[in-house]
């Protein structure tokens, strides 16, 4: 453990504070196919400068640190929240997309994949050596590719794109150490140089022109699409986020489906973001439209899961992955035990190189309270 005081800095009165609160957690779990790391810690909530989610390795060439992903502020009103934040400065909208989170780094001779809590993540790792170019990490050795996962083969997130497999679309490249972000054109440079595909950028422009801006959020809603993520071009100031209101819907009928499994803060916070939106749209999206959308997407997806326990069933998710190796399917397998992530496997079948599994989640929660009132119980 004296290596995580060393690497982060920290005297020893601190670095016994973070094991005492339990915040140092194991991000990883031993094994060949993560054979460079000797050891690795993540911390589990912001900690001093250290954002959740930072994770310190001992590895076969040197200690290494991979800052956490800052959290990134939403705005609920675009007009004010914009100026207020970015003054008239230049900044780009670019695509913000719904998939997971993940920082790939180089750890001694291989190309690692961590999640956003800061767990090396074996599965992720596996798509990620396949598909990221490793001469990157030549020219920067210590830097971060901050990436959106997103495909049907996603463990953590369902697909919205139709994309096949796993894909990463990079946002962000940042100093492992310090977390400081290349700005918008140096990263647009290294990701063309490198063939590393990008998230879009959608619209170039300053917060003063708020009618452009308005038009790129109603034709990513149209398109249905999550939303906006705001940068300054050097970026020097935080970025901001704003979504759609068909991720707002989507969000909303997703949890409604589980509504046991998620908190009435997630529930409460995307209806309010819907009225803003509503309210500062008002002339451009028929309100009668938006009442009906929003009303649909919280009752039919709770009425499908009522349903699914009336017939005897219960309330689950299911998901394919593709692995290329079994020894990573193993792996993968004793990660989700220690992210305590309940996937049951139901099916396993070669095909070609690869082996297709087949998962299943049970929203044991959300089952059970529907069980429990349908036989009659008070809430
Ligand atoms: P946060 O704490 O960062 O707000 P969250 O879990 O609440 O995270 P989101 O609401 O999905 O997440 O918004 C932030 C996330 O959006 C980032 O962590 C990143 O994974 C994802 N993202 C997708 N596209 C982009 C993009 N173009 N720029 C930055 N982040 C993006
Ligand atoms: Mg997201």
């Amino acid at each position: 453990m004296n290596f995580v005081s060393e690497a982060l800095n920290l005297s020893r009165f601190s670095t016994e504070r973070l094991e005492e609160r339990g915040i140092l957690k194991r991000a990883f779990v031993k094994h060949p196919f993560f054979g460079d790391i000797i050891e690795a810690f993540r911390i589990d909530k912001k900690f001093g400068i250290y954002e959740e989610g930072t994770v310190v390795v001992k590895s076969s060439n040197g200690l290494k640190v991979f800052r956490g992903f800052p959290k990134i502020k939403r705005i609920l009103y675009l007009e004010s929240g914009l100026k207020k934040h970015f003054g008239m400065k230049k900044i780009a909208l670019e695509e913000k997309m719904n998939g997971y989170n993940v920082r790939i780094v180089k750890i001694g001779e291989r190309i690692y994949a961590i999640t956003r809590r800061g767990l090396i993540c074996p599965y992720t790792t596996e798509k990620a050596r396949e598909k990221i170019p490793a001469d990157f990490f030549d020219e920067f050795p210590d830097y971060m590719l901050c990436c959106e996962a997103i495909g049907n083969a996603s463990p953590y997130v369902p697909d919205y794109y139709g994309i096949d497999g796993l894909e990463f679309f990079l946002f962000d490249i940042r100093e492992g150490k310090t977390n400081r972000p290349m700005s918008v054109s140096e990263r647009k440079e290294i990701a063309e140089r490198y063939g590393i595909k990008m998230v879009e950028i959608l619209l170039e422009t300053s917060p003063e022109n708020i009618n452009d801006i308005k038009k790129v959020v109603e034709d990513l809603n149209k398109r249905e699409r999550e939303g906006i993520v705001f940068k300054e071009l050097e970026m020097l100031l935080p970025p901001l986020k704003y979504t759609t209101s068909f991720s707002n819907c989507s969000d909303l009928s997703y949890a409604f489906k589980n509504f046991e499994e998620y908190g009435r803060d997630f529930l409460l916070a995307r209806i309010v973001r819907e009225a803003f939106q509503a309210f500062e749209f008002q002339d451009s999206i028929n309100i009668e439209e938006r009442y009906y959308r929003l009303g649909r997407a919280i009752l039919s997806s709770t009425i499908e899961s009522i349903k699914k326990v009336w017939e005897g069933k219960e309330v689950t998710e299911e998901i394919r992955l593709k692995f290329s190796d079994e020894d990573v399917l193993e792996l993968f397998k004793m990660h989700l035990k220690l992210v305590g992530v309940n996937l049951k496997e139901l099916e396993r079948k070669r095909k070609g190189e690869k082996i297709e599994v087949k998962f299943e989640r049970t929203m044991r929660a959300t089952t059970d309270k529907i069980r429990s009132l349908l036989e009659g119980n008070p809430w």
